[in-house]
This record gives C-alpha cells, structure tokens and sequence, in this order.
C-alpha cells in the first residue's frame, strides 16, 4: 500500500478537525492499518488529548532546520498510534520564516525524509487559520480533507475556502485532491438536520463522504481518557461513525480516479 500524506483542514475553529483526524486515525489503526499523526497546530490539540503535551520546539526546530532526522520526535503511542506532537512554540514558524524562499514546503521536506513503507497514512491536523501552517500542511498532502460542522453550516464561506485551497494546489502542489467534506457533529435530534447534508450534496456532489459523524457526547469524553473514541468507547455512536467513515475514506484513498477538485469548485 502506497503511504497517504492527508491534511485535515478547515480556516474555522471548532468544526471538529482534531476530534476527526485523531478518532478517523483510530479507526484505520483498529482496521490494522498504521498511522502517523503530525500536530501542525499550537494549540497542541491533538497532542494534549493523546496525552503528550508539548511546546511544539522540537517540530518547528524539525521543519525551520534543514536535515534534522525526524525519527526521534515520533512518540509510539499504547493504543498503536504515533504522533509527532505540536505546541505553542509553532507560532513562530511564521515569524521565523519570513525571509526565507520556499517556506511553504518544510513539512514536505520532513515528511519526505520519513520512511515510506512504515505507516498507510500520514494525518496532519491544522490551526483554524488559512495560515501559513495550513499551506504547508496542503503543499505537504496528497489529499485533503475537511470537516465541517453541520448545525451551523453556511455555504458561502465554504465556497470561498475551496477557492483558495484550489489555488493553493495549483500554486504549491497540483497534485493535491479532494479526500472528501465530512459533516460532523450532526444532530440528528434538530428539526431538519438531513436538509444541511442535502445542501452539500448539492452544492459539492460526490466529494462529500456519504458517512457523516453525529453529535456524540463521548466524542467531546475521549480526551479525558486520552485515546481515541473506539479505544475509549467502542459502542458510541462516534466510534461507530468514525468507524463507516473510515471505510469509506480507504475506498476513496484507493480508488484510482478521484475526481479533481475544478468539479468541486466550479461545479
Ligand atoms: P477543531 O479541531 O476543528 O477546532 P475539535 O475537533 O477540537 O474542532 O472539536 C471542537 C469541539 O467540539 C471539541 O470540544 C470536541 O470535543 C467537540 N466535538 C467535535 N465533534 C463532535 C461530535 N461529533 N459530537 C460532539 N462533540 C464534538
Ligand atoms: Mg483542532
């Protein structure tokens, strides 16, 4: 199986990226596949919730210096996950860099200086900014994916995202697809709350995953217990969700002829 670099993205905060990019991670890991996730975030998220805090100074030292190995940043985690943890200090990646050409493909450097065979899927989650972290994440990808929260869902703004993601990978990577929009935090309890998933497969046709993740308190309980919601729960409704979505996601990730992201933005 080739390697999948996929970065999780959406410039809004909240929309339930870090929650998907670590219980979506957890359900490939129980199918047997192996995962690496990168918290390209300073807020730490992610790395917070598997239980590895951290200031972020060794990633950014990984991607702001050239030829560091990134093999002893890898934190093999119990329930079968690695990560490379994120933190605070990856504010100054921008700072840092101003100067300097070629700053949006730093991550791809590191990732490229990762084994190939090791994991299926590289993740990385991102700030809620269309910053340059998430450019880095997009130039690094071979896919992207985006959630997005259905109970307040506007499509305006989502249209305006994809016009500059679809710039993004024409400028930096045209190589970049569309792994699908998800809905999350779908709540099925609200009086029309399959009309907001209409509005999508209308608006963006088979890009969205036909899997979507509903509201599920667990989800906002795993971490506490520092691991994914399956390894948490395994008969939530979020384990459950993230377990079809996870299915879903390898039949996209494998099928050869994604369609590309113009249909998504022009279509
Ligand atoms: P982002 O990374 O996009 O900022 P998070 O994944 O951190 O979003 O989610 C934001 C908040 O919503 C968190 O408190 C999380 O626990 C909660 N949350 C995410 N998805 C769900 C869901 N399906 N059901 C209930 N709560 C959710
Ligand atoms: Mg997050």
């Amino acid at each position: 199986m080739t390697q999948h670099a996929v970065a999780i993205v959406n410039s809004k905060g909240g929309v339930g990226k870090t929650t998907t990019a670590i219980c979506l991670a957890g359900a490939l890991v129980d199918k047997g596949r192996r995962v690496l996730l990168v918290d390209l975030d300073p807020q730490a998220s992610a790395s917070v919730w598997l239980g590895v805090p951290s200031d972020g100074r060794e990633l950014l030292a990984l991607l702001v210096e050239r030829d560091q190995d990134p093999a002893p940043l890898i934190h093999h985690l119990p329930m079968g996950l690695d990560l490379i943890p994120g933190g605070l200090l990856l504010t100054q990646f921008d700072p840092r860099t101003s100067q300097r050409p070629g700053r949006d493909f730093l991550l791809r450097n590191v990732l490229k200086r990762l084994p190939t065979d090791r994991w299926d899927y590289v993740f990385v989650d991102t700030p809620g900014s269309f910053g340059i972290l998430a450019l880095n994440a997009l130039a690094a990808a071979d896919a992207f994916l985006v959630p997005v929260e259905a109970a307040t869902l506007s499509i305006e703004p989502l249209l305006t995202q994809f016009r500059a993601i679809e710039e993004t990978r024409q400028a930096l990577n045209p190589e970049l697809s569309c792994a699908g929009i998800l809905a999350s935090r779908v709540n099925l309890a609200a009086r029309n709350p399959l009309q907001i998933l209409e509005l999508l497969h209308a608006h963006f046709g088979t890009q969205v995953f036909r899997s979507f993740i509903r509201h599920n308190v667990n989800l906002a309980e795993a971490p506490a217990h520092k691991t994914y919601i399956a390894a948490y729960l395994r008969t939530s409704n979020g384990a459950r969700d993230y377990a079809r979505l996870a299915d879903e996601f390898e039949g996209r990730m494998t099928a050869k002829a994604s369609p590309p992201l113009k249909e998504v933005v022009h279509g």
